[in-house]
């Protein structure tokens, strides 16, 4: 009877995190390095191996599983580099897109805060008398206005109704 023990360290690695990256490319950094393929024999197109650089692994009727399992084994190995190079370049970037977000958001309240800074003093004019006479039928020809005229215009400028 044999009894097979699950390591589960190699279970582990979360490719979406970067400690888990990092302990994929040190199973990369350990195995046998250079491109992995898979040959067959000249001959006998049924004996077919694995090789990683010009190291032949096992052949694959030696192989116990499918021969579809060991193209996988060989074509994600291969892959293995460039998908975590991707995902890092995909968290760098997302990280970028968070900060950038960040700051718009920021300097969209900062706008926001601002405008209402103005609202509040437009109604602060409001509650003055005008002294101006701008208001009055002929009291002010002239363009100067006091502040509880200039507070109107204040709110039709903010609105965008001016
Ligand atoms: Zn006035």
């Amino acid at each position: 009877m044999l009894f097979l023990l699950l390591r589960w360290e190699l279970l582990m690695s979360d490719p979406t995190i970067p400690e888990g990256r990092a302990e994929l490319r040190q199973f990369l950094s350990k195995a046998t390095p250079g491109k992995w393929d898979i040959y067959e024999d000249a001959d006998d197109p049924d004996e077919q191996s694995i090789a990683a650089g010009d190291q032949v692994l096992t052949q694959i009727t030696e192989w116990s599983g499918r021969a579809d399992d060991a193209e996988l084994v060989v074509v994600a190995v291969n892959a293995l580099p460039a998908l975590l190079g991707a995902l890092d370049q995909t968290e760098t970037e997302l990280r970028h897109t968070r900060n950038n977000l960040d700051q718009a958001r920021y300097g969209r309240t900062q706008g926001d805060l601002a405008i209402a800074r103005v609202r509040a003093l437009a109604d602060e004019w409001d509650t003055l008398p005008c002294v101006c006479g701008y208001r009055i039928p002929n009291g002010n020809d002239d363009s100067s206005q006091c502040l509880s005229c200039a507070a109107e215009d204040l709110r039709t400028s903010l609105d965008g109704t001016s």
